[in-house]
């Protein structure tokens, strides 16, 4: 390799790193953490390497991490045989952040003073370094490369690249330590027993063995050996008794095999004995990541078999609304060499997605009864994935219906179904739902006048995936679900329906004509009639008994599905002013013009209220104009 290279840190590395530097944080001893899971990182990349073929095997017979120190020089070392790193890695991977969030990262960092959550969410682990180091250098030999390369940086703005001196594949990370300062945080990271007090505390769990040397003098006389010492149990953290776990280890192992920095919101411990066994430590995270509502977003557990791990990311392990849930399971009983194709058939696999189902849905249900406050928060960020279980899973849907909550027009707390029923009006028979864009745009539709005057609760839906789930789901406990804004409507007790029907049937009549000519002059209008949902609007458009929701049918639109226009009915309310003056002014005078273009007024009011868009804005904005013109 040629000569010493200085490069610039890319802009918001160097901001990021200034602040490691210069910041104050409480716990600076996590700078091991991330260096040992970046060096377990590597591990795993090479012993995936050496599952493929190469001209020369790849050795993986003893991955291992070890630390090293030099008390006099201040230096401590962590070398891994992983996967390495070349040139190209050392100025991609190290000189630049992966992910452009360093504002963000600030403006939390200043609202939280404390980078220590901070540091994995961003994936700027390595730079923690700097917490502690005043020189960091790191010499690296890729698998596939025979030229070491040696990166330097002290922090400041640039960093060197040059020849390094490893001979053998892996990368070793030497930090220059500062000065002792146990006050600030700053233990003494040269002390054999502070680092191995730090890995039993954030690392322990680690599946390769972090090795460090001690010296031991013992005897009379006293004789010095240096002793290697694995310093992590490598215990499997699923195999261990819940009570023997500190909610601390559970959060770091969390944190390293999920990437979130967050805590986990629940913690899951499985086990099945029998037929098939298995052991499995599942996590709820707190919040949702941005990306678990795309399309193409992978979910997954890992895998293991006694111990070895199979897979990182099994999908099957797990349906897909679940696939916000991270951790791990051990099967005892599957073959070694599963692929993928083995993994979609492997019955066992099946019967542990059943029964990881099973475990969720209980622990959820216990979460909701016992803890409501923790079960609202897990229902802010998941609910809408489990609502596409209750389409997807037959076979848990009545559960996830109990699960389900929503928004409803009594107040702005959530209600479960089963909380609905328990507070339905007198003689109310259905579950009434309204599906729209958006809740204020819900709670102000006029299909909620007669609800609200007769105190009748209404769920309103703002999500797509609503009314894909009504399509399976008929009832709940008996109860059917129907739309506020569909088919004919009566509420109140078997009386007060029975004479609303008739007093509405003798109005269809005694305006039928008016109704029916009115249908004439309104394109896309199947039926005019009489409504009895309205009091304040003078008109609202519904669908048919079973149809969908207009806001559904725009959103199947935009993606592309086909969907049959849905016939819609134009509801009039007789009571109100405008539909009695357009009513008398058509007896008037049967064929005027004036008459006409009020009518489709009258729809495309209607047809804003519910948040639809008008074909014609602008000519409906000269038609309004011109007829408040006329009342001036
Ligand atoms: P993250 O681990 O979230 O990707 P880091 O800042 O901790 O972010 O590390 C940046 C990158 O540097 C890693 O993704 C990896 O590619 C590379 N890297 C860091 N340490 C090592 C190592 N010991 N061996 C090989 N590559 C490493
Ligand atoms: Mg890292």
């Amino acid at each position: 390799m040629s000569a010493v290279e200085t490069h610039e840190f890319q802009a918001e590395t160097r901001q990021l790193l200034e602040l490691m530097v210069h910041s104050v944080y409480s716990e600076k001893e996590i700078f091991l953490r991330e260096l040992i899971s970046n060096s377990s990182d590597a591990l795993d990349k090479v012993r995936l390497q050496a599952a493929q073929s190469h001209d020369k095997p790849l050795d993986v017979s003893d991955l291992h991490i070890r630390l090293a120190v030099d008390p006099a020089e201040r230096t401590l070392s962590i070398s891994d045989n992983g996967i390495g790193m070349n040139k190209d890695d050392v100025v991609h991977l190290l000189g630049t952040i992966a992910k452009s969030g360093t504002k963000d990262f600030m403006s939390k960092l200043k609202e939280k003073g404390d980078v220590n959550d901070l540091i994995g969410q961003f994936g700027i682990g390595f730079y923690s370094s700097f917490i502690v180091a005043t020189e960091v250098t790191v010499d690296s030999l890729r698998y596939d490369s025979d030229e070491a390369v040696l990166w330097t940086s002290n922090g400041d703005g640039t960093y060197t690249v040059g020849e390094g001196s490893r001979t053998e594949r892996g990368t070793t990370i030497t930090l220059k330590l500062r000065e002792k300062d146990e006050e600030n945080g700053l233990r003494d990271f040269t002390s054999f027993w502070t680092l191995k007090d730090i890995v039993k505390k954030h690392s322990d769990f680690i599946r390769y063995p972090i090795r460090m040397q001690r010296t031991v003098t013992q005897g009379d006389p006293p004789v010095t050996t240096v002793e290697d010492e694995t310093l992590n149990s490598m215990k499997a953290l699923w195999s261990r008794p819940k009570d023997e776990v500190s909610e601390e280890e559970y959060k770091e192992f969390y944190q390293h095999i999920s990437k979130d920095w967050h805590e986990p919101l629940e913690t899951l411990k499985v086990k099945a004995e029998g037929t098939f066994e298995y052991e499995a430590l599942l996590f709820i995270p707190s919040k949702a990541g941005m990306d678990l509502m795309m399309q193409d977003h992978r979910g997954g557990l890992q895998l293991y078999v006694r111990r070895v791990l199979i897979s990182d990311r099994c999908e099957e392990l797990l349906p897909t609304y679940l696939r916000f849930i991270r951790g791990v399971v051990d099967a005892s009983d599957l073959p070694l060499n599963l692929s993928r194709e083995l993994l979609q058939k492997e019955r066992q696999i099946e019967q542990i997605r059943k029964h990881l189902v099973r475990k969720v849905c209980d622990a959820l249900k216990t979460m909701k009864t016992d803890h409501p406050e923790k079960f609202q928060q897990f229902w802010e960020q998941f609910g809408r994935l489990l609502k596409e279980g209750i389409y997807q899973d037959a076979a848990r849907r009545d559960n996830l219906l109990e699960l389900a909550q929503f928004h409803s027009t009594k107040g702005d707390e959530w209600v479960s179904l089963e909380a609905y029923k328990e507070r339905m009006a007198e003689g109310q028979e259905a579950i009434y739902f309204l599906a729209g864009e958006n809740l204020s745009q819900l709670r102000e539709s006029p299909h909620l006048e007669t609800f609200t005057k007769k105190g009748v609760e209404v769920l309103l839906f703002t999500e797509p995936v609503d009314e894909v789930w009504l399509s399976v789901v008929h009832e709940f406990q008996g109860m059917k679900f129907m739309s506020a804004a569909a088919g004919e409507l009566e509420l109140g007790s078997d009386e007060e329906k029975k004479k609303a029907q008739e007093d509405r049937e003798k109005q269809n009549k005694e305006m039928a004509t008016f109704l029916s000519w009115m249908g004439s002059k309104l394109e896309g209008v199947k039926e005019v009639r009489v409504s009895s949902r309205l009091h304040e609007s003078p008109a609202c458009l519904v669908t048919e008994e079973n149809g969908v929701s207009p806001h559904f049918e725009k959103l199947m639109k935009a993606m592309g599905q086909e969907m049959p226009p849905q016939p819609r009915i134009l509801e009039v309310n007789p009571d109100h002013p405008f539909v009695q003056k357009l009513q008398s002014g058509y007896e008037a005078n049967k064929d005027s013009a004036e008459l006409g273009t009020l009518a489709s007024v009258l729809y495309s009011l209607a047809l804003l209220a519910e948040g639809g868009e008008l074909a014609k804005p602008a000519e409906f904005t000269r038609q309004v104009a011109q007829a408040l013109s006329k009342g001036l």
